[in-house]
């Protein structure tokens, strides 16, 4: 099978086309905390739960997920309320145990994909286990052979039920969302998948509860099949991804409110690109902030030996450097000129007010 031969997913209660709503704790915290939260959202008509219980944490000491002892949870709750249920994978043990207990929809977080021996290991205790549907989110860095070479993993053990999900790239410095959502990435795996069920994460995306309903609308107005949202009963007591999470009863708020639209592909088209646009300036204002913080870093070094605040070789080197690489990226030098005039001389007066 190839990428362009993916077919839609579809799920039961979502197959008119509406948006596919995932929607659960980043983990399973208890048996009470799963089933409150599985029980709320199926009572706002969420048809598919989610909820970690192997966590992949950055540090070592946190709370990394309560393991198997989960599984009979989530079997609970598909007994109780009839939703699906979802949980991610990320060894061949999870695996093994995720498959034993009937879990409907496996998925590999960003961590996993990010590592092709892992997602081999993954596709191949997956194979021939088509009653399942995989998910792969996007891999941590923005590289979209990564994602791709990790889909084909899965599609290489045969499996057929689908998807990706969009989270986002982690990145340095501070930015608004926790994750750079690089929109162009997961748009151009619609372009070179057009079929395959793709499905945005804004928890993880912005990091922060308040950024989940923009972010949903903007995937649904550019075209993503549904959303993977987190949704806690106590957000602020949340064990893991505590800022991100939204109660049910506010989720059920934000599903009501969005808007879906049809897929005017004029309007589409402009939006996508108005979205790279919003993108790219997002890059240039944190590199503009990064760059200002390198140059008090500077300032201070030569206040801390004595050096002038403008050394004009070094300004005239930069410059002329700065020209020649802009001139082969297509840019006009005398924009470039300005640019760098007006990025220096803010440089200059951030050293001198040091
Ligand atoms: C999660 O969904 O809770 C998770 C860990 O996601 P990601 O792999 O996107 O970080
Ligand atoms: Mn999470």
């Amino acid at each position: 099978m190839k990428l362009q031969d993916i077919q839609p997913l579809s799920f039961p209660g979502y197959d008119d086309g509406a948006p596919i709503v995932i929607a659960g704790p980043c983990s399973a915290e208890t048996e009470e905390q799963t089933l409150d939260a599985a029980r709320a959202l199926s009572s706002i008509g969420v048809k598919i739960f989610r909820a970690g219980i192997w966590k992949p944490r950055t540090m070592p000491g946190g709370f990394e997920g309560v393991g198997d002892r989960g599984l009979p949870w989530l079997q609970t709750v598909k007994r109780e309320t009839g939703m699906l249920v979802a949980t991610e994978v990320a060894t061949i043990d999870h695996v093994k145990a995720a498959l034993d207990a009937g879990i409907d929809i496996l998925w590999m977080g960003a961590r996993t994909s990010t590592n092709p021996f892992a997602m081999q290991e993954i596709a191949d205790m997956l194979r021939g286990h088509n009653e399942v549907t995989v998910l792969v989110k996007n891999p941590l860095n923005p590289d979209l052979d990564l994602w791709l070479g990790a889909l084909q993993r899965i599609m290489g053990a045969g499996i057929t039920r689908i998807g990706a999900v969009h989270r986002g790239f982690s990145s340095a410095g501070e930015h608004i969302y926790r994750n750079n959502p690089q929109w162009h990435i997961p748009f151009e795996l619609r372009r070179l998948a057009p079929g395959m069920t793709i499905l945005c994460d804004p928890s993880h995306i912005g990091g922060k509860r308040k950024y989940v309903e923009s972010l949903s609308q903007i995937a649904l107005d550019t075209g993503f099949d549904g959303l993977m949202i987190e949704s806690h009963c106590h957000p602020d007591q949340a064990l893991s991804d505590s800022a991100q999470q939204v109660t049910p009863q506010d989720l059920g708020a934000i599903l009501r409110r969005l808007v879906v639209r049809s897929g005017a592909p004029i309007e589409d088209e402009l939006d996508l690109l108005r979205q790279q646009i919003d993108d790219c300036d997002h890059e240039l204002l944190a590199v503009l902030a990064r760059r200002m913080s390198v140059s008090r870093e500077i300032g201070r070094f030569k206040r801390a030996h004595n050096l002038r605040v403008v050394q004009p070789q070094r300004y005239q080197d930069m410059i002329a450097a700065r020209l020649d690489e802009a001139e082969q990226l297509g840019l006009q030098t005398d924009f470039t000129q300005r640019v760098m005039q007006a990025i220096h001389e803010e440089s200059v007066r951030q050293q001198l007010s040091l």
